[in-house]
């Protein structure tokens, strides 16, 4: 699959985009089409693809990072009363430039944000079971 995304080129300075912060391992810019005024994205610059591929430790610096702009965005100019992470991974989850990137999301009352859900209550037994698995999932992945 062809590795190059539109945020290669942004970290490479070969496009244009309007920053926010940067270090050795993470770029952090203004979303080109905002859901909500101040929507910021925050990269690893290397071209990781998907949280399969991401280093557990870069991904622990995207969330710091992450965490830093939205305590800047409440400081700010930028209209926020609150804020929203967002990571899409896969296309069914919506992600549509693949170059992992966390959406953080300035909130204000009636800004029109939102995820569109039908959560029902499952029973217990259903809760327990699935729970089960994700935690066999997880010891295979993570063995002690
Ligand atoms: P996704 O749907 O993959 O989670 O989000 C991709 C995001 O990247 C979208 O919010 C979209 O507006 C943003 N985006 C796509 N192309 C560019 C670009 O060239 N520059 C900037 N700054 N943002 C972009």
């Amino acid at each position: 699959m062809d590795p190059y995304t539109i945020f290669a080129d942004i970290v490479a300075g070969r496009a244009a985009a309007s920053k926010v912060y940067e270090d050795a391992d993470v770029l952090a810019f203004m979303d080109i089409r905002p859901v909500t005024s101040g929507h910021v994205l925050v990269i690893p610059k290397s071209p990781v693809r998907s949280l399969s591929e991401l280093d557990p430790e870069l991904g622990g610096k995207l969330f710091r990072v992450g965490q830093q702009v939205a305590a800047a965005l409440r400081a700010s100019e930028v209209n926020c009363d609150g804020v929203n992470f967002f990571l899409a991974d896969g296309v069914t989850a919506g992600q549509e430039v693949f170059h992992v990137h966390l959406h953080v999301i300035p909130r204000t009352p009636g800004d029109g944000f939102g995820l569109r859900a039908r959560p029902r209550t499952p029973p217990r037994a259903d809760l327990d079971y699935l729970a089960a698995s994700i935690r066999g999932a997880l010891r295979r992945a993570v063995p002690e």
